[in-house]
């Protein structure tokens, strides 16, 4: 038997949204092995904890119809990608791909994580026309001005994103 393919598919996940679900079924028949990094220091204040996002990723992991037969475990993690990778044994890093604006941003990236470990290859996916466009940051920004967020995340994100901007309001 071969050895199997470890894959990782890191992100923010703040939070989780039909786009990234969509990447994450595509994987499952990339590799043997999926294991979802969610990055602990996004850089960009996130809305949920890390634990919260693990939390959520790991529901809507559990209820998603894979594509493919890969295991998939969800990770927090807060060191370098590709010591990440590493630790995991993987062998490759799953990113998502949206129309022309993640291109610069991606392709600087793999680029860079080439340099640091020659091993591990950066495969990009994409997804369906109908999860393209989604993105957490506008997912944020249409739920906290009271905007209908069920067509781009799972009822269950939906509810937390609701509660959140309450909690927040109430605070304010
Ligand atoms: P976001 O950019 O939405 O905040 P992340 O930082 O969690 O999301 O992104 C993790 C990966 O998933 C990135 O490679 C990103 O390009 C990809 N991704 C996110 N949303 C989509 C989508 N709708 N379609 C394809 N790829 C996506």
């Amino acid at each position: 038997m071969s050895t199997p393919r470890i894959g990782v598919y890191p992100g923010s996940f703040d939070p989780i949204t039909n786009g990234h679900l969509d990447i994450i079924s595509r994987a499952t028949k990339v590799v043997d092995r999926l294991v979802i990094g969610v990055a602990k220091n996004t850089g960009k204040d996130p809305l949920f904890s890390i634990d919260e996002r693990v939390e959520m990723v790991d529901t809507e992991v559990k209820l998603l119809e894979k594509a493919g037969d890969a295991v998939v475990e969800v990770r927090p993690f807060d060191i370098l990608l590709m010591d990440f990778a590493e630790s995991v044994d993987a062998s490759v890093i799953l990113r998502g791909l949206r129309a022309v604006s993640d291109f610069e941003y991606e392709f600087q990236m793999a680029g860079m994580n080439a340099r640091l470990n020659k091993q591990v290859e950066t495969v990009f996916l994409m997804a369906s026309d109908r999860h393209q466009f989604i993105a957490s940051r506008f997912v944020k920004e249409i739920g906290r001005l009271g905007g209908d967020i069920g067509h781009f995340v799972s009822p269950r994100v939906k509810q937390r994103l609701v509660s959140r901007f309450a909690e927040l309001s109430d605070e304010a």
